[in-house]
């Protein structure tokens, strides 16, 4: 799948200390792998490779964030943009009723999806017309007047002797006459594109003008999607898309196909059989669903925003001189919770999103303690665990003042000397590892 491929690409590059044209290389090769695998268009992947490239190789070094986090967060930039950036909402026209025409093949989900934006037109509080018009299968007509009901949403149509033509015509007839404001018109689809539907799609908008013309795309069918998208827009013209079944297990290559193919944008996908199941498209979030690798794309862009990239340093070479203590502790707590609660930190970080709530609370409780515990410290021992290691009566005064048990206050100062000495060792700089938290 898409999102592991792209895993495999990032710990390649995880190990790396800068993005060079060589060791991206392997990288590319999985997103293009990826990419083809999920049955994105080749000409969509050929561009969008291209485009990470460059974006990559440009890209500045940001400290604290290795070249493989930053690979993604690029490949996660340009995904958002080949997938529009933002949010299109549905047409609206100044004179009612906006007219909006669904289209695509038999069994994507447009009667379903014709409903579904029914029902979310009404809560906004605007009123619609839903119009039958695919009189070839006995049980269309049926369907949409039942889900009418179900939504009490009105449902124009004139069975199944009447033209699709004259239905969506007099349908938009009815819509002025009812005063609603807008008309959604189901149409009838094939399994495979044939010329007779196309004729009549394009005659039902010729006669209808339509604000929109959705084409309702099923989201597992991946590589079709594509050329499905190609020949709708270019007999059509289409003005955007709904995704169907996204709640399936998808690879999520149609979405980069649709928007790249017609320069339409994705207006909604559907998220299930219910009328209820139906979201705005956010290219950004499709995007890291696409990624599904945690949400590391967040940590990235906090760590550009919070973190002081100087203090870091600092903080760095403290360690490597063993003159980090624990003020330079405190510190870096502090810079973590400034990044967000633990648990949504860790949940965050590939591997670690896995730990239990359970565990994620006993680690924020821990780091409490340990917070309360330093805040009892005296500057200078603060400045000098040294001292603590040495005297039983200070961990005494520690403990007491804040509370907790003498053998905890040990504990800490045991766990924070380990840990500094493990760092000096390890020769290199890097976050050192919250004493209290697994370690003793
Ligand atoms: P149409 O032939 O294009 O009108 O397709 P329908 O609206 O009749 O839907 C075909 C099938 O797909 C029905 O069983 C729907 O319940 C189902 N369906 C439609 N949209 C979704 C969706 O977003 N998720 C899932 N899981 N099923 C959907
Ligand atoms: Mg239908």
């Amino acid at each position: 799948a898409l999102a592991e491929r792209l895993e495999d690409a990032w710990k390649k590059l995880r190990g790396q200390d800068k993005i060079t044209e060589n060791n991206i290389q392997d990288a590319l090769t999985e997103v293009r792998r990826a990419l083809l695998a999920a049955d994105v268009n080749l000409q969509v992947v050929k561009n969008f490779i291209a485009d990470v490239e460059k974006a990559a190789l440009g890209a500045e070094v940001i400290s604290g964030v290795n070249p493989g986090q930053q690979f993604i967060k690029i490949v996660y930039d340009e995904l958002v943009k080949v997938m529009g950036e933002s949010n299109v909402p549905l047409a609206t026209t100044a004179t009612a009723p906006t007219v909006i025409l669904m289209a695509g093949l038999q069994g994507t989900g447009k009667t379903t999806a014709t409903a579904k934006l029914a029902l979310y037109l009404r809560k906004q509080k605007r009123s619609c017309l839903m119009v039958a018009t695919d009189i070839y299968r006995p049980a269309a007509i049926d369907q949409l007047i039942t889900l009418g009901q179900q939504i009490e949403v009105p449902v124009f149509e004139l069975g199944s002797e009447a033209n699709p033509v004259d239905i969506a015509r007099q349908g938009v007839e009815k819509a002025k006459e009812l005063g609603v404001d807008t008309v959604l018109i189901d149409t009838a689809g094939r399994l495979q594109i044939d010329e007779s539907m196309m004729v009549e799609l394009a005659r039902i908008k010729e006669a209808v003008k339509p604000d929109d013309t959705l084409l309702v795309v099923d989201a597992m069918t991946g590589q079709e999607a594509a050329n499905l998208t190609r020949t709708f827009h270019e007999q059509i013209g289409i003005t955007g898309a709904i995704l169907t079944k996204m709640d399936g297990d998808t690879r999520g290559g149609a979405a980069l196909s649709v928007r790249q193919i017609s320069g339409q944008p994705i207006k909604f996908i559907g998220v299930g059989e219910k009328v209820e199941a139906l979201q705005p498209f956010y290219p950004d979030r499709m995007a890291s669903r696409i990624l599904n690798m945690g949400d590391i794309l967040s940590l990235v862009e906090k760590a550009q925003e919070e973190i002081d990239i100087a203090d870091v340093e600092k903080m760095q070479s403290k360690i490597l001189e063993a003159k980090f203590d624990f003020n330079d502790f405190l510190k870096q707590m502090r810079l973590m919770k400034n990044m967000g609660s633990l648990g949504g930190l860790l949940k965050m970080i590939p591997g670690l999103n896995k730990l239990s709530s359970t565990d994620i609370e006993k680690g924020e409780k821990e780091l409490k303690r340990t917070e309360a515990m330093i805040n009892s410290m005296t500057v200078e021992e603060r400045k000098n665990p040294d001292l603590l290691a040495k005297s039983p009566s200070r961990r005494r005064r520690i403990a007491k003042g804040s509370g907790h048990a003498e053998s905890e206050v040990s504990k800490l100062v045991t766990n924070f000397t380990r840990m500094r000495s493990m760092m000096q060792q390890m020769g290199q700089g890097g976050m050192p590892a919250m004493p209290g938290m697994g370690g003793g």
